[in-house]
């Protein structure tokens, strides 16, 4: 997978009495923010090829079959399109805190839904 993200970015500091460590903190303050952007948009993106790739029949996944305990569902038949959740999911990662609206899917065989951020 590769996904290329354009990026811009601010640095902003006081003017006066700026020193290195002023200086670094600002950039330390710009890398944070940064990298929960970049992993938003990596996230989104990769979500959006994988819902293209299953509800276009390119590919399926197996899954346990809804409503029937222990047996599995090939999603032979395909899957549609859900939209998105209508609250926003918080994650705690190694580059800081995010929200997310995940996409999800429903079988067209068994009726199970699926998130692909999620598995
Ligand atoms: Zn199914």
């Amino acid at each position: 997978m590769e996904i290329e993200i354009p990026l811009s970015v601010k640095v902003s500091v006081d003017e006066d009495q700026v020193n290195i460590n002023d200086v670094v903190r600002a950039i330390g303050k710009v890398l944070q923010e940064t990298g929960v952007h970049l992993l938003k948009q990596v996230l989104k993106q990769w979500e959006e090829r994988t819902v293209a790739a299953l509800c276009g029949g390119v590919v399926t996944v197996g899954h346990r079959r809804k409503g029937s305990r222990g047996r599995d569902c090939q999603g032979r038949k395909g899957w549609i399109r859900k939209g998105e959740t209508g609250r926003e999911r918080g994650f705690t990662t190694r580059l800081g805190e995010m929200k997310l609206r995940l996409r999800e899917m429903k079988c067209r065989d068994c009726g199970a839904r699926l998130r692909p951020l999620l598995g």
